[in-house]
């Protein structure tokens, strides 16, 4: 098979990952409180903890996940992706970040999270000011330094131009 054709195959394989994750998708879900846009819900299978699964290139991923991966970015086995709205049901791609998984656990929206929509406006306001670093924040909140900028990054309304179909 030429270069070409496995190159051809990879779009269409990509095209129609694409294609089905979009059907199960509502884009009219409510406004998130700190990101002023709607939620995406899925509507599409879920796993015994309600959160969203997506069947991609043989493996059960969660959908959040796939939003990643069929954009074609790489995650890293240790990497999560996080849900920055609180909605597990929610697939926009501005309302998820990737972190770890202390991040996540910070992150974690039930119960006793050391991140609530507060922590995370305050985050955008004194990083995004420029008052503190990214860094210092990081180590602050325990948190790591990746994830205080993909927050920064969604308190400025972040576009993906890769992915226009996936929200900004
Ligand atoms: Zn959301």
């Amino acid at each position: 098979m030429s270069t070409r054709t496995a190159e051809a195959e990879h779009a269409a394989t990509r095209e129609s990952d694409m294609v089905r994750f979009e059907a199960k998708v509502d884009e009219t879900g409510p406004t998130a409180p700190l990101l002023d846009t709607r939620c995406w819900l899925w509507r599409g299978a879920t796993d015994a903890r309600g959160y969203p699964k997506f069947w991609l290139r043989g493996n059960s991923v969660t959908a959040q996940r796939a939003v990643y991966v069929i954009a074609g970015v790489d995650l890293a086995p240790g990497q999560q992706v996080v849900n920055l709205c609180c909605n597990r049901l929610c697939v926009r791609r501005s309302h998820l970040a990737v972190g770890t998984l202390s991040d996540a656990h910070a992150l974690r929206c039930r119960g006793r999270h050391r991140l609530g929509a507060g922590e995370l406006r305050l985050i955008q306001m004194v990083v995004g000011g420029g008052e503190y670093s990214a860094e210092q924040v990081a180590e602050a909140l325990g948190v790591s330094r990746g994830l205080v900028k993909e927050i920064v990054r969604a308190g400025s309304g972040f576009r993906t131009p890769h992915l226009p179909r996936f929200g900004a």
